[in-house]
């Protein structure tokens, strides 16, 4: 037979600094003891037997140790019957509905007339699930609070609020390598300033009016000078607006994350920076290669080829070398490398537009890689790996051929 229908009023209690009484201290009374010890109730617990859980709570709580005897719920807004013992747990729903007090049941859905959600909180929303079923609620609740965090439900406010700006790190390109806050801060904004390598496919779940802003391409055809990129920033939100500023890869790594967040400094906005998956590391992966392998390098070295300087250091060292914005400059790259020690059969990789549909991996050797780079049209955006780690792929494949032999 079905449950009779339970009729049932949601509500949200503000339990601050009022008394509350648990009666009963295992680990379902600890559970719900601690819940309203972070709510800022006055808790008071009724058992002759403490359980270790509700003993952590240490003096949070008020702890009775006798058995519950009628009016000790006498001052008490609330009440919890969570003993073991129907017959106790009775008795103090009893005593709760004699004196106008709620009283929650543990041991009773039907016999209880209020019950908790399963609940949890993520930024300033409370989730609270409240069905027959306490472990469907349970669940529901998770889902619902992973969702939310992943930017998957709405988590735009729509009331007034302070502007600020969020520098987001948007990963090397495809559209689920950016973190979950990194989406989530992204789905909350009212404006998005964002570069050709973030990843773009994100900006069309955005709201209709969200502010989209290209800081590579401008109606004007010219591009956003870092400057412009700034003020921008900065305008939008002393507005009020909340600016997300999307960048690919990680904002601190070539990326003048780090300008934009003083600039946001110097002028008194807020500022946060999210991290993000860069290219330096995750471009080689696209490839198959470690940065770094046991045996072969300790480590690796992260530079711009746009200005390269001195090579000597990278050409002295064992650690793997990696080169952002690199293709325009192989050859000074190379040449510099070999002259300063590197032996020119070093293995090198390009990788191009890694995670894109049409990504490209080439690889050779220093003293090859200029020719075949022309031949190719190897262009930007691309990532150089130079050193030995390059070769780890290749033996991937020889030991699975081996093995399948
Ligand atoms: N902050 C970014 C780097 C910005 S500099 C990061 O952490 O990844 C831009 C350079 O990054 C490009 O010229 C290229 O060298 C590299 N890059 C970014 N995304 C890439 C991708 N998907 N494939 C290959 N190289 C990429």
């Amino acid at each position: 037979m079905r449950a009779a229908h339970v009729s049932n009023y949601p509500l949200s209690l503000d339990v601050a600094g009022k008394p509350v009484v648990v009666v009963g201290a295992g680990a379902v009374a600890a559970r719900r003891a601690r819940g309203l010890v972070e709510a800022g109730a006055l808790v008071t617990v009724i058992s002759p037997a403490i359980s270790e859980a509700m003993r952590e709570l240490g003096d949070a709580v008020h702890l009775v140790e006798r058995e519950y005897l009628d009016g000790d719920l006498a001052d008490a807004w609330l009440a919890h019957a969570a003993t073991d013992n129907p017959v106790v747990n009775a008795a103090v729903a009893a005593e709760a509905q004699a004196n106008r007090v709620w009283c929650v049941r543990a041991d009773d859905h039907g016999a209880s007339d209020a019950w908790t959600p399963a609940s949890t909180t993520v930024d300033d929303v409370t989730i609270a699930v409240t069905s027959a079923d306490p472990r469907r609620s349970v669940a529901l609740r998770s889902s619902i609070a992973a969702q939310l965090r992943a930017g998957d439900l709405p988590v735009k406010a729509r009331r007034a609020h302070d502007g600020h700006v969020v520098l987001i790190g948007g990963g090397p390109g495809d559209a689920d390598l950016i973190t979950v806050r990194g989406r989530r801060e992204l789905n909350k904004a009212d404006v998005v300033i964002y570069d050709r390598l973030a990843p773009l496919e994100l900006l069309a779940s955005l709201d209709d009016d969200v502010e989209l802003i290209d800081a590579g391409k401008q109606p004007t055809h010219h591009i956003l000078k870092q400057e412009e990129i700034n003020a921008l920033l900065i305008d939008r939100a002393r507005a009020g607006k909340r600016v997300a500023r999307l960048k690919g890869g990680d904002p601190f790594v070539l990326g003048r994350g780090s300008e934009e967040m003083l600039a946001c400094i110097e002028a008194g906005v807020t500022v946060e920076v999210i991290p993000g998956v860069t290219s330096a590391i995750s471009a080689p992966l696209a490839a198959g290669i470690p940065v770094t392998h046991r045996g072969v390098t300790t480590g690796f070295i992260v530079m711009s080829g746009h200005e390269i300087g001195d090579l000597e250091l990278a050409a002295k060292s064992d650690l793997t070398l990696v080169v952002l914005m690199g293709v325009g400059r192989l050859a000074a790259l190379v040449d510099g490398l070999v002259d300063g020690g590197k032996s020119p059969s070093t293995p090198i990789a390009i990788i191009e537009r890694a995670y894109a549909p049409d990504q490209r991996v080439t690889v050779s050797s220093l003293e090859s890689i200029v020719e075949i780079a022309a031949a190719e049209q190897i262009a930007n955006p691309a990532i150089i790996v130079v050193g030995d780690v390059v070769s780890v792929p290749t033996w991937l494949t020889a030991s699975v051929l081996a093995t399948h032999a």
